[in-house]
């Protein structure tokens, strides 16, 4: 599992992707005293914790729609949702069937795998 932080990972490296630049960043550390390197902003500083120590993301998929002018609705996380709960969100978004119509921004599980983050639809399907 990628998700697990040895000693022998350490230190981590990663590509910032909070901004177009790209900064290469080294972490290190444990507990209060994580140490992020290459930044060239803070925002990266915070990003290099975040991903060391909890890395998420936003998941983006689609689901089964019933009855609609299109058999699938492409869908997304409101939210960032742990790393290491992105399977549980897939397989769940597999198993879930819509009926049309479905709307932008429609709330089409509300608490994705447990994770209290909703799955929302970022496509519409009219009925037909
Ligand atoms: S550290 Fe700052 S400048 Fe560098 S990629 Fe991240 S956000 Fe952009």
């Amino acid at each position: 599992m990628d998700d697990i932080i040895t000693m022998a990972e350490r230190p981590r490296e990663f590509i910032c992707i909070v901004c177009p630049v790209g900064c290469p960043l080294k972490v290190d550390g444990d507990g209060d005293n994580i140490v992020v390197t290459g930044n060239a902003c803070p925002r990266g500083d915070a990003y290099g914790r975040q991903e060391f120590l909890r890395p998420t993301r936003v998941v983006t998929s689609s689901v089964s729609v019933l009855g609609a002018d299109s058999p699938l609705v492409s869908v997304k996380t409101k939210g960032d949702i742990d790393k290491a709960r992105i399977p549980a969100a897939l397989a769940e978004i597999r198993a879930l069937t819509v009926r049309a119509p479905v709307g932008i921004g429609q709330i089409i599980a509300p608490d994705l795998a447990g994770t209290g983050v909703p799955l929302v639809a970022t496509s519409a399907a009219a009925r037909v």
